[in-house]
């Protein structure tokens, strides 16, 4: 069975990007999305294990200590990060996985991972994103304008990416996203493996 591919997707807080990998999930087989580990406190209706691993400082510090993260990085002033082990294993089962990270931990990953797919999304304007910071109505008024200042310093990083969406109409970006994953699946290394018998059955004289 053929390896799965790493997908790196990374957005200023708010541009949409877990409803988009949600929508995404619910049209295409065999992709997973990584939970990551977080010092940050959970919000009204996230669940631990669900949406993250939430873990207190010195657990996370211990590991860090114990390599146990493919990256980690300091997000606004928490600390998020990537377990190796999971991904490793949902890879091997020849499963997408999906990382939703930051810029500095998708440069980690993709040190470690240069085939890893790199996808940035982007709010249609500035006001949209302010909007749906305060329309999702989980995080406070101060909250939202660390976001809101943090957003230009991570949008900056968009040209490190190999793909760029904005997420203007909503159907529209997940068609996008979506023709991203299926693209990736019809490359001729993974078609190959994929449908041997079939190339195989195909290319046989007399048939
Ligand atoms: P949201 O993006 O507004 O939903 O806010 P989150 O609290 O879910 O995420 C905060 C920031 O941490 C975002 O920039 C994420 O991309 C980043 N982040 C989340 N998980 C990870 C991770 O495992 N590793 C790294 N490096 N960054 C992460
Ligand atoms: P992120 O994970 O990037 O922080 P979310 O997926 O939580 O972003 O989206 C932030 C808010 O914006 C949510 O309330 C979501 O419903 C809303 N939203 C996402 N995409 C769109 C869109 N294309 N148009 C309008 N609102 C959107
Ligand atoms: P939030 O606190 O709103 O859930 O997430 C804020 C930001 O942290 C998001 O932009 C998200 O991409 C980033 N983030 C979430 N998990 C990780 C992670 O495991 N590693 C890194 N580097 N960033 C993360």
């Amino acid at each position: 069975m053929s390896q799965g591919t790493l997908y790196i997707i990374s957005a200023p807080s708010g541009a949409g990007k877990t409803s988009l990998v949600k929508a995404l999930l619910q049209r295409l087989p065999d992709v997973v999305v990584s939970v990551s580990n977080t010092t940050r406190a959970p919000r009204p209706g996230e669940q631990d294990g669900v949406d993250y691993h939430f873990t207190d400082k010195s657990e996370f510090e211990r590991l860090v200590e114990n390599g146990e993260f493919l990256e980690y990085a300091q997000v606004f002033d928490n600390y998020y990060g990537t377990r190796r082990a999971t991904v490793q294993k949902e890879l091997e089962a020849g499963r997408d996985v999906i990382l939703e990270i930051d810029w500095q931990g998708a440069r980690q990953v993709a040190s470690a991972a240069p085939e890893a797919v790199k996808v940035f999304i982007l709010p249609p304007s500035s006001a949209a994103l302010r909007e749906r910071l305060s329309a999702r109505g989980q995080d406070s008024e101060e909250i939202i304008e660390r976001r809101m200042r943090d957003a230009i310093s991570e949008m900056s990083h968009y040209d490190e990416y190999h793909y760029l969406i904005f997420n203007d109409d909503f159907d529209i970006a997940v068609d996008e996203l979506q023709a991203i994953f299926i693209s990736r699946r019809l490359r001729l290394e993974v078609q190959r493996e994929r449908h041997a018998g079939v190339l195989a059955g195909l290319l046989e004289s007399g048939g």
